[in-house]
């Protein structure tokens, strides 16, 4: 038994208005029925750090069947990790069971990975499961106390990353928390205590041994919030990266891994702006150094467009990522190509600025290539022209794209490209500048060559 750490009301800043007011309802009931019942993890955390949480998770000692029986309107869920969802309408409030640590497997097994989590425990046993310290606080709502039991204040003041117990074993256990380590070092500026680190570092290959679905998950979480490029930094320096992507970072090398971080942050300032995109547009930072030199003297848009989409095509295979997901990203950066070779061409840049892929492909040239100075005159004739519709310029989101990214998946579920065919289009041949041979729209021809569900 260990004495927690009690906040009391007066020391903490969690009010009870900062609540979503289902999970308030949800947490009074429990108390009203005798149970103990807290709010927990991120909830706890972003209030205690004056942040607005994205949801809030509550746990109690009520068991799964005696929540069913308390809250007609809710449904067990889960296997692995059971607990029970309470319906408000669309939205459900999250209930776990507080649970306890588990036991290593009996006998010599080295394999520490967890793969049963339903055991039963108290408030203690269930803060010493949790994965970082500043993630196991306790919000109880008979008291109003916040509780400590694993130093999570003092690493929430110093802005400190710390797993709980020995981070080796919580590595093992579960290899995905390194990457939840990053994710929240990133997101809120913190370092990572120094056995975390070294652990992390000393663990990172095992990244390959986690759920191939979570770990891209997170990853997409980790571009997709604040501090991007910190993250993207955070995760190749760890050598995360290089475990999972080994050829796309090889291939890219490290000019064109300083490409990809000078996209997300810029991506990062547009945020900061209020301006945000769809995955379909920041997913395509990872992959312009794929787009590689272009001599406009001595190139040829087909050309250079088939074997782009060669590469893009047989690296996202081998990254396993979503097919829709990576088909919209080929468009896109076919559509930077388009730009470049074609903005000398009046009709062909009337005609582009009026389909639908103009607008998020502008979008990416600006996030990637805004800056280059040498691109002033190709970017003013395409910004010109656009300007002309007069129709405000779209490819934006109104706040973080918050879309899982397996939610790409085609019905068959499966992230792949179909295998064994190749990105050349054939045919075309002609002179680049033939302007009655629109090489757009890309997007048809491209979904058509992979079918919508991949091959048949
Ligand atoms: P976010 O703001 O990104 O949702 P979060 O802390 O709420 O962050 P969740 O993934 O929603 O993260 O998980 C909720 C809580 O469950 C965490 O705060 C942590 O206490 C616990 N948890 C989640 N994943 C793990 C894990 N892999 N190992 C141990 N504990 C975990
Ligand atoms: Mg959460």
């Amino acid at each position: 038994m260990t004495d927690p750490r009690i906040i009391q009301r007066q020391d903490h800043p969690i009010s009870r208005k900062d609540i979503d007011k289902d999970t308030l309802y949800v947490l009074y009931r429990l108390k009203d029925a005798g149970y103990e019942a807290y709010l927990v993890g991120g909830a706890v955390r972003d209030l205690m750090l004056g942040r607005k949480p994205k949801d809030f998770d509550i746990a109690t000692d009520a068991r799964p069947h005696e929540l069913k029986r308390l809250f007609r309107n809710s449904r067990v869920v889960g296997r692995r990790f059971r607990l029970v969802h309470v319906f408000f309408g669309p939205k459900n409030v999250e209930v776990a069971t507080l649970r306890s640590g588990i036991e290593p497997p009996p006998g010599n097994d080295p394999d520490l990975y967890i793969d049963d989590d339903n055991q039963w425990g108290d408030i203690e046993s269930d803060a010493f499961r949790r994965d970082f310290t500043i993630n196991a606080l306790f919000y109880d709502i008979r008291s109003f106390n916040v509780i400590d039991y694993t130093g999570a204040l003092d690493d929430l003041q110093a802005h400190r990353i710390r797993a709980i117990g020995d981070p080796a074993v919580r590595f093992q256990e579960d290899p995905v928390r390194m990457l939840r380590a990053i994710k929240f070092a990133a997101r809120f500026g913190c370092e990572i205590e120094d056995a975390t680190h070294n652990a992390l570092l000393d663990h990172a290959p095992e990244i390959l041994k986690a759920s191939r679905h979570r770990v891209t998950e997170e990853i997409f979480r980790i571009l997709s919030q604040p501090n991007r490029e910190i993250g993207l930094r955070m995760m190749a320096d760890y050598g995360i990266l290089g475990a999972l992507y080994p050829e796309w970072l090889d291939a890219i090398g490290d000019d064109g891994f300083a490409q990809v971080a000078a996209f997300y942050a810029a991506v990062d300032k547009a945020a900061e702006e209020d301006r945000f995109f769809p995955l379909e547009i920041t997913t395509c930072g990872l992959f312009l150094p794929f787009l590689g030199e272009i001599d406009l003297e001595k190139d040829n848009f087909n050309r250079v467009a088939a074997r782009v989409t060669e590469d893009l095509r047989s690296m996202a295979l081998r990254m396993d990522l979503p097919k829709r997901l990576m088909a919209q990203v080929i468009d896109y950066l076919r559509g930077q190509l388009y730009l470049l070779f074609f903005h000398h061409l009046t009709k062909r840049v009337r005609r582009f600025v009026e389909t639908p892929y103009f607008d998020p492909v502008w979008q990416v040239h600006l996030l990637a290539y805004g800056q280059v100075e040498d691109l002033e005159g190709v970017q003013t004739i395409w910004a010109e022209a656009r300007k002309r519709l007069g129709t405000p310029v779209g490819g934006t989101v109104g706040g973080p794209d918050k879309r899982d990214i397996f939610s790409f998946r085609g019905r068959t579920g499966g992230g792949r490209l179909p295998q064994g065919r190749d990105g050349r289009r054939g045919g075309r041949g002609g002179r680049q500048d033939d302007d009655e041979d629109g090489d757009w729209p890309a997007q048809s021809a491209i979904t058509a060559d992979l079918g919508e569900d991949g091959p048949a």
